[in-house]
């Protein structure tokens, strides 16, 4: 049998994926192909850089098990390969009184996602932690912590490269073709390469690469841009960690948030507004602008969401609207202390249905893996997701 494995796409979850096969099977050819002349350059690159402790997703759920997971190995990783890991803890904050139901529920769900010392803290603690923090009660995660997931990215493709494996960037995988329990893959430049198994580590484009492997259409990838405004350097001493406030439990995103990153920059954001484009460079794709609105999920989300649409659309337009949210909990920001900052596109699958798929989703044809949604915390959990999916490979191998 051939045992050579291709996987599409060098963001944290390819080369994890690729990483911890070799790691399996050092004997074992592993070639990534990846479009971009870089690693890591779309999701991985643009996120808010957050290990996350675990706490938001239910329990049971592939999020909640690969986070708590992922977090703890991405420390070790981190700390093996030099890669500053700030542990800053984090403080989700309820303002206001009907906000302190869903501070419950977070505390359930953390407390059986066996996060590591969580703790309720009142006011007077909150200020302790974060001096310029308002708030009526908040949950501490002292373990979350921020990273730099691009310079995780290329230290995962160094180890790959040092075990063997081959990168191949500016490939753009541009036909996939499923036949006798193998797979061949042809790039935009007509150069072919073929193996028995793949996996698809797409982002943005898992979909399209899904259903030319012959998956089914559902979910479909829409975009969703994520901008953020960074506070000036005078004002940064306004945030030493990570203030989030308590989020819309039906909604998979976790509201506007302060963060203090490894090189001190503080950003204020995510937006989450649905984009036109999958790419963050572009402003407008009409294939991708086509491929939202031809899905019936579309219409069914955006007929349920359009006031949060509404909001977004304005958190969008105006500084001042999107620093409001930040007000909230910490009233010293002003519009006058923060300049654009940076943005990433969320590749987010939306179901037929029109929700909005919260947890992980791996789905396969024949011995093609695909990951079809890993939005966050897929960069914290990418070295417990690649072991996930290289155990799904081998159990495929059995049958
Ligand atoms: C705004 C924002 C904030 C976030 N915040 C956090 C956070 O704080 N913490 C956290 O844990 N997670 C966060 N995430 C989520 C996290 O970034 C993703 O879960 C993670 O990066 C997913 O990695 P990936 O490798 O699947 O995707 P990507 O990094 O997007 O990589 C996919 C790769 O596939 C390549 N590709 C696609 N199609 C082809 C093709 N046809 N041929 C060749 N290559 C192809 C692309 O070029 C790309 O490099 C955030 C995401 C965003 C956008």
């Amino acid at each position: 049998m051939d045992s050579t494995v291709l996987v599409v796409g060098a963001g944290i979850l390819g080369l994890a994926t690729a990483r911890e096969l070799l790691a399996r099977e050092p004997e074992r050819r592993v070639v990534v192909l990846e479009r971009e002349p870089e690693v890591g350059f779309h999701q991985t690159g643009h996120n808010s850089g957050v290990i996350h402790g675990g706490i938001y997703y239910a329990p049971g759920s592939l999020k909640a098990r690969l986070c708590v997971r992922g977090a703890r190995e991405m420390y070790e990783f981190c700390q093996r390969h030099g890669i500053e890991a700030r542990r800053c803890g984090k403080l989700i904050v309820a303002t206001r009184g009907d906000e302190l139901a869903r501070l419950d529920e977070l505390e359930r769900r953390a407390t059986a996602n066996e996060v590591p010392e969580l703790r309720r803290v009142g006011p007077e603690e909150m200020r302790e932690i974060e001096p310029h923090v308002r708030g009526i009660a908040a949950l501490h995660s002292p373990a979350t912590g921020v990273v730099d997931f691009r310079a995780v990215a290329r230290a995962l493709a160094d180890d790959v490269r040092a075990a063997g494996g081959e990168l191949r960037l500016g490939y753009d995988v541009a036909a996939v073709d499923v036949r006798n329990g193998g797979v061949r893959l042809r790039s935009r430049g007509g150069d072919e390469v073929a193996a028995d198994t793949a996996v698809f580590c797409a982002g943005g484009w898992s979909d399209r690469l899904a259903r030319d492997a012959g998956a089914g259409e559902d979910p479909r990838i829409v975009p969703f841009r994520g901008a953020y405004l960074t506070l000036r350097p005078e004002r940064a001493g306004l945030v030493k960690s990570l203030i989030y406030p308590v989020p819309d439990p039906t909604l998979p995103f976790l509201g506007v948030h302060l963060s203090r990153h490894v090189d001190d920059e503080v950003t204020v954001g995510p937006t989450a507004l649905l984009a036109a484009t999958r790419d963050p460079r572009r402003k407008l794709s009409l294939a991708d602008v086509a491929a939202t609105l031809s899905w019936p999920g579309s219409w069914k989300m955006m007929r349920r969401w359009w006031r949060t649409g509404l909001t977004e659309m304005k958190h969008a337009l105006s500084t001042r609207t999107l620093v409001r949210e930040a007000q909230r909990y910490v009233p010293e920001i002003e519009p006058d202390d923060v300049q654009r900052g940076h943005s990433g596109i969320r590749a987010q699958a939306l179901a037929r249905d029109g929700s909005l798929i919260d947890d992980f989703v791996f789905d396969q044809t024949g011995r093609v893996l695909h990951v079809r949604n890993a939005p966050s915390p897929g960069a914290t959990a990418s070295l417990a997701i690649a072991r996930e999916i290289a155990d799904r490979l081998d159990q495929a191998s059995l049958r």
